[in-house]
């Protein structure tokens, strides 16, 4: 699958406008959470609506069958988190999640897990919540600004900045950030 023509620019574009209006410095990492209240949504750990047993019994029928998800009540978002994700994982889950707030997906197929509903959404706009999601965690001109720093594997960057270290990896190859700061330096 693609995403639209001029996706990937726009979600640079508001991913650095996240980050002036969060008054953050240049390598400075994003307080998803605090992007997340920006926009309606508060964070809900899933562990306060189901026991931590709940999370793990799925966990053992389906490897990562919850990681985030996103539920209107009364015209207010909240994303429930899993238990058993490490934060860095937990930034992904929740930056992927406020990418369909913020591209107003529509969330409404409903997927069973072992009889417990969630929602999510087509495939296409799963993609681009993935797609925005890493964008506002991991910007180009912040990954640029980080391996000028001499923070240039996807290991350095992820403790830097608080992700995973495939997210960071993802970004690193998607970008084609490497290339270009070898070519200016
Ligand atoms: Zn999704």
């Amino acid at each position: 699958m693609t995403l639209p023509r001029g996706f990937k620019a726009n979600a640079e574009r508001k991913a650095l406008e996240f980050r002036t209006g969060l008054g953050l410095s240049s390598t400075a990492p994003i307080d998803i959470v605090a992007l997340a209240a920006h926009f309606g949504a508060e964070m809900v750990p899933g562990e306060e609506l189901i026991p931590r047993s709940r999370f793990e019994d799925l966990e053992s029928l389906q490897v990562g069958a919850f990681s985030a998800a996103t539920f209107e009540v009364e015209g207010k978002n909240y994303i429930v988190t899993s238990p058993l994700t490490s934060e860095a994982r937990r930034r992904s889950d929740i930056a992927h999640e406020l990418g369909h707030i913020i591209l107003q997906h529509e969330l409404s197929e409903i997927r069973e897990v072992d009889g417990v509903p969630f929602r999510s959404c087509r495939p296409d706009q799963e993609e681009q919540a993935t797609a925005f999601g890493a964008t506002v965690l991991l910007p180009r001109p912040v990954l640029l600004a980080m391996i000028r720093k001499g923070f240039n594997t996807p290991e350095k960057i992820a403790i830097a900045q608080n992700v995973s270290v495939d997210m960071a990896r993802f970004r690193l190859n998607t970008t084609g950030v490497l290339k270009q700061a070898q070519r200016s330096l």
